[in-house]
């Protein structure tokens, strides 16, 4: 199968068409109970078969939502779902199976074991940053745990979720796995169902209106949220490294990536070198022309550009320095890598999430106040620190809190498939990523199996027996 041509989006379709595919789902869900790890891989085969076979498709889409270049599409689009893919097919069996645990004092004469079984049917709500990525990733995960799944793709990436509907369509019965596109009002219908799970991934704004819903019916979240991501670059820090490391995590995607650096903190001592190396980072990857770059993508809409261009407008009314960058062209949706200098901590730049290609660098003398503001401020996606002083490192990461950490790394850290993704609190609730994606999807039942446990003998009537027989145990343990 190749979806060459563009399909008519099923936009907005009617709630009741919502609420029929759901009602399919339900009695799928059941049946997958008892679905076995060879049945979930055939599945998951399939899809990796369906992406593939529409590679070409998937780049054109890219492109036209993002200005994706292709080898971007294949890094950060492509292959992280291929990677999840193979990384479950190769695990899956261990995964499900069921595991013993062992018997504690009290419970002497049972047995116990954890079986992970299947939500049911799961809704799962994706951003357009990365629209292939987040929408078959955290299926690729649903399928693994043997759920049935409706997904619901970000409005903004028309094309990606065009072919995406396509593509499910044509690979699997919207009994088991469905699409449907559209805005906030189809997410809304959606979440008024009593979905087994929900893993929705976006905003954190759109992030509590999910966990609202989610609560009318009790219906466990994952929610893989955003926010502002901190740099922290210290005097010993191998600064070109740092600056090449820091420059592509923050301009891949211009900048609309969930674990891009969003602001850095440098040490006032080497603050000069690190913007030279900066500079030189952006020019070596983008060259001297950044416009005519076939490998610097655009932002997604009108409405983000005007958002970002806010930010730098305000930003320099407020005093910042432009060390780099600057140039907006709206027609073309392109702002440049811009590096801004001198930025006051409660301009609107160091408020919210900047989710574009502007990155403000505040230069520090200890490195207690880049700490001090990230602990003053919601815990960040990802955190990042450049170093060699161990004793910083150690300091940074034990003082603050975050969803993930990179040392003299950013954004990778996101495709380790052994590594939980997610947030905490205001970052994400949950994780996903291979074992924990398994997980997210699954619930992990207890089952406890009687063979001679003691118990029966505490049973009323509490006699002087009992009683003695009960503080003699209670003697033992305390
Ligand atoms: P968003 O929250 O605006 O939208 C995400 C999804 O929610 C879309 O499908 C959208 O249609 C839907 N939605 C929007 N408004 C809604 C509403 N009122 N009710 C129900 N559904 C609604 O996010 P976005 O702009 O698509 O993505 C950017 C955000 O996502 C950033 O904050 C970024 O950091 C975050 N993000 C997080 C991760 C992660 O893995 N943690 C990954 C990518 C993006």
């Amino acid at each position: 199968m190749n979806v060459t041509t563009m399909i008519t989006p099923v936009q907005g379709a009617a709630a009741s068409v919502m609420a029929e595919v759901f009602a399919k789902q339900q009695p799928t869900a059941i049946k997958l109970r008892t679905s076995t790890a060879d049945e979930r891989i055939a599945k998951l085969k399939k899809l990796e078969a369906a992406v593939l076979a529409n590679k070409d498709a998937i780049y054109r889409a890219l492109a036209a939502d993002l200005h994706k270049p292709a080898t971007e599409a294949d890094l950060d689009e492509i292959m992280p779902v291929i990677g999840e893919i193979h990384h479950a097919v190769s695990h899956l069996k261990s995964w499900m199976r069921t595991k013993r645990v062992g018997t504690t004092l009290t419970m002497l004469g049972t047995q116990a074991r954890i079986r992970y079984e299947p939500r049911g049917v799961c809704l799962i709500i994706s951003p357009w940053n990365f629209p292939i990525n987040l929408t078959f990733g955290p299926l690729a995960s649903a399928i693994a745990a043997g759920n049935t799944a409706i997904i619901k793709p970000s409005e903004l990436t028309p094309s990606c979720s065009a072919l995406m509907a396509e593509i499910i369509r044509q690979t699997f019965d919207v009994a088991e796995i469905a699409v449907f596109e559209g805005d906030a009002q189809v997410s809304t219908a959606l979440l008024d169902m009593p979905f087994d799970h929900m893993f929705f991934t976006g905003s954190p704004a759109v992030g509590k209106i999910v966990m609202a819903a989610a609560a009318k019916h009790l219906s466990s979240v994952t929610l893989e949220l955003g926010g502002k991501s901190p740099v922290i670059v210290d005097e010993s820090a191998d600064l070109n490294k740092a600056a090449r490391s820091i420059m592509w995590g923050k301009f891949l995607n211009n900048g609309q990536t969930c674990v891009a650096p969003d602001y850095i903190y440098v040490h006032e001592k080497v603050l000069p070198q690190f913007l030279e190396a900066s500079k030189t980072a952006i020019k070596k990857m983008y060259g001297d022309d950044v416009q005519a770059s076939p490998d610097y993508c655009r932002i997604v809409n009108e409405r983000h550009f005007g958002r970002v261009k806010r930010l730098l407008d305000d930003a320099t009314a407020n005093g910042a320095t432009v060390v780099t960058g600057g140039m907006a062209v709206e027609g073309d949706k392109f702002i440049a890598p811009t590096l801004l200098t001198k930025v006051k901590l409660d301009s609107a730049v160091m408020q919210e999430e900047i989710f574009g290609p502007v990155l403000p660098i505040i230069s520090y003398s200890d490195v207690h106040e880049p700490i001090a503001h990230i602990n003053a401020n919601p815990k960040p996606l990802a955190l990042y620190v450049y170093s060699k002083n161990q004793g910083n490192i150690d300091r940074v990461i034990s003082e603050t809190s975050s969803g993930g950490v990179g040392i003299n790394v950013s954004v990778l850290h996101f495709s380790h498939a052994n590594l939980p993704f997610g947030g905490v609190n205001n970052s994400g609730i949950g994780s996903s990523h291979g074992e924990y994606g398994f997980k997210a999807f699954s619930h992990e039942r207890a089952v406890m199996r009687d063979q001679y446990n003691s118990t029966p003998m505490l049973y009323p009537p509490y006699t002087s027996r009992v009683k003695w027989l009960m503080a003699m145990t209670l003697r033992f343990f305390a």
